[in-house]
């Protein structure tokens, strides 16, 4: 679904927006069971139908007015209650909305639901023991990845033209990549996360999911910039994400092939734990491809790329004990009767938060914190400047998203400390980066997905778009 085409239907009114999202509910209606959804208001969606009938009846439109889209349920909002995925939230009402949301709100964007996730967002398979579990939208008993994975099926399957999730290690990008959508994560403190239910607050970051990178584009033009609730956005003057669609990457006129110039950086290290003769095959495919645009590849050192696994749990662990134990009012660790009592806080979390939350009360601990936490938070500053340095020689970095293309949602066995090996290198650095979904491979009905990521500088948006606009045009 694009969004031009989509804004064009709209404007002169071939489509009204209330039919649009009428027809998207009914097709929801059949597929609600399979727990993509968590909350939904019929009453609040014809609210904002009228609301945006209104904008376009007073010539007060924008490219999204009257336009349907779904928020991952981390992200607060006034009208529909908010659980983070969590039975503890279950029967929550926030009395505002995040800082996005009003922005979407106001130029008319309608909010059919909020989307199915992992418990406060930590997992990386929307397996919700409370909500249920969300399927692939492409195999069925395979992992639709997460923890945004409730908000990619009706984007894969063309229903919605975009979506909103979060990415704190991976969790737009692995679902992205597992449900044949782009999966784009801004630089951290490009959009304001004010209404944002923490997880590591430090590396927290909202991204979009869409078919078409024009439609993020869009997306980003509204929903960027400086917010004065949230200390960590910048305050930067205002882009337009669109300015290098269809230009060459040296901005001249001379060069036939587009991405002419580009630079893009790989490393050995990114294959030592690549599992998939698959997933290593499509990146030297991807790069090749690359080549036949006009780029050209460099060599770069990744400094401690084998640790930033380990540090990225340290520190996610560590955050997230202090953001979700303020949920709790009464917590003695000491007492073993502690974890037999099944009504406290504790218990009530779902298997995969109690190991990070325990996990990360004894990492800062006072007596361990010098050891564990205060470490990486070294060694992440040294990543971050390895990564700075690097930015001088190349453009870009090409990476996989993920070691292995698919994994059984019922027999999970697939090492959970190479899932988040790829994605969290942009989360501890707070850089760009985006997945793109390269071919589908058929073998016997399974539907196994081919992709690639890619690093981008703080605060190049532009560029990434321009790259994936110019690569899709011609390898997709
Ligand atoms: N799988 C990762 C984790 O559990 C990433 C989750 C996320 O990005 N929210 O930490």
């Amino acid at each position: 679904m694009n969004l031009l085409n989509l804004n064009h239907l709209i404007c002169s009114k071939k489509l009204k927006p209330f039919d649009l999202s009428k027809f998207i509910l009914k097709k929801i209606e059949n597929i609600l069971f399979k727990n993509y959804f968590i909350n939904i208001d019929y009453n609040y969606v014809k609210k904002q139908c009228l609301y945006s009938e209104n904008l376009l009846l007073n010539n007060k439109h924008n490219f999204l007015t009257g336009v349907p889209t779904s928020y991952k349920d981390v992200f607060s909002t006034k009208n529909i209650q908010t659980t983070a995925g969590s039975r503890i939230l279950k029967n929550y009402n926030s009395f505002y909305n995040s800082t996005f949301i009003n922005k979407l709100n106001n130029l008319g964007v309608i909010n059919i639901g909020k989307n199915n996730m992992d418990e406060f967002c930590v997992g990386s398979n929307t397996f919700n023991f409370f909500f249920g579990v969300a399927d692939n939208s492409l195999n069925k008993n395979s992992t639709a990845g997460g923890s945004s994975g409730g908000s990619v099926f009706l984007v894969s399957k063309n229903l919605l033209p975009f979506s909103i999730g979060s990415d704190t290690g991976g969790s737009v990008r692995q679902p992205a990549f597992l449900n044949n959508i782009i999966g784009f994560k801004p630089t951290y403190g490009l959009i304001s996360r004010y209404g944002m239910f923490s997880y590591s607050s430090s590396m927290d970051t909202v991204g979009v999911f869409s078919k078409s990178v024009l439609n993020i584009s869009l997306v980003l033009n509204a929903i960027t910039g400086f917010d004065i609730k949230d200390q960590t956005t910048f305050n930067l003057t205002k882009e337009d994400y669109t300015r290098y669609l269809n230009k060459n990457w040296l901005l001249n006129k001379i060069n036939f092939k587009k991405l002419n110039g580009l630079r893009i950086g790989i490393s050995k290290k990114f294959f030592n734990n690549t599992y998939s003769f698959l997933i290593r095959s499509n990146i030297e495919n991807v790069l090749l491809n690359f080549e036949f645009l006009g780029a050209k590849i460099v060599f770069v050192d990744i400094l401690f790329f084998d640790f930033i696994v380990t540090v990225y749990n340290v520190i996610s662990s560590s955050e997230l004990h202090s953001n979700i134990s303020r949920y709790n009012n009464n917590f003695l660790f000491n007492e073993t009767s502690f974890f037999k009592n099944k009504k406290n806080f504790f218990n009530s979390l779902s298997i995969n938060c109690k190991n990070r939350f325990f996990i990360g009360k004894y990492l800062i601990s006072s007596d361990k914190n010098k050891k564990y936490f205060f470490l990486s938070k070294k060694i992440r500053t040294l990543i971050i400047e390895n990564f700075k340095k690097n930015f001088f020689f190349c453009d870009i970095i090409l990476l996989p998203t993920l070691s292995c293309n698919s994994w059984n949602s019922l027999n999970f066995s697939f090492n959970k400390i190479l899932i988040d090996k790829y994605t969290s290198v942009s989360n501890l650095t707070g850089l760009p980066s985006v997945s793109i979904p390269s071919k589908i491979y058929k073998y016997k009905s399974f539907n196994f997905c081919k992709g690639f990521q890619i690093i981008g500088n703080y605060f190049s948006e532009a560029r990434l778009i321009q790259i994936i606009y110019e690569y899709k045009k011609i390898f997709l």
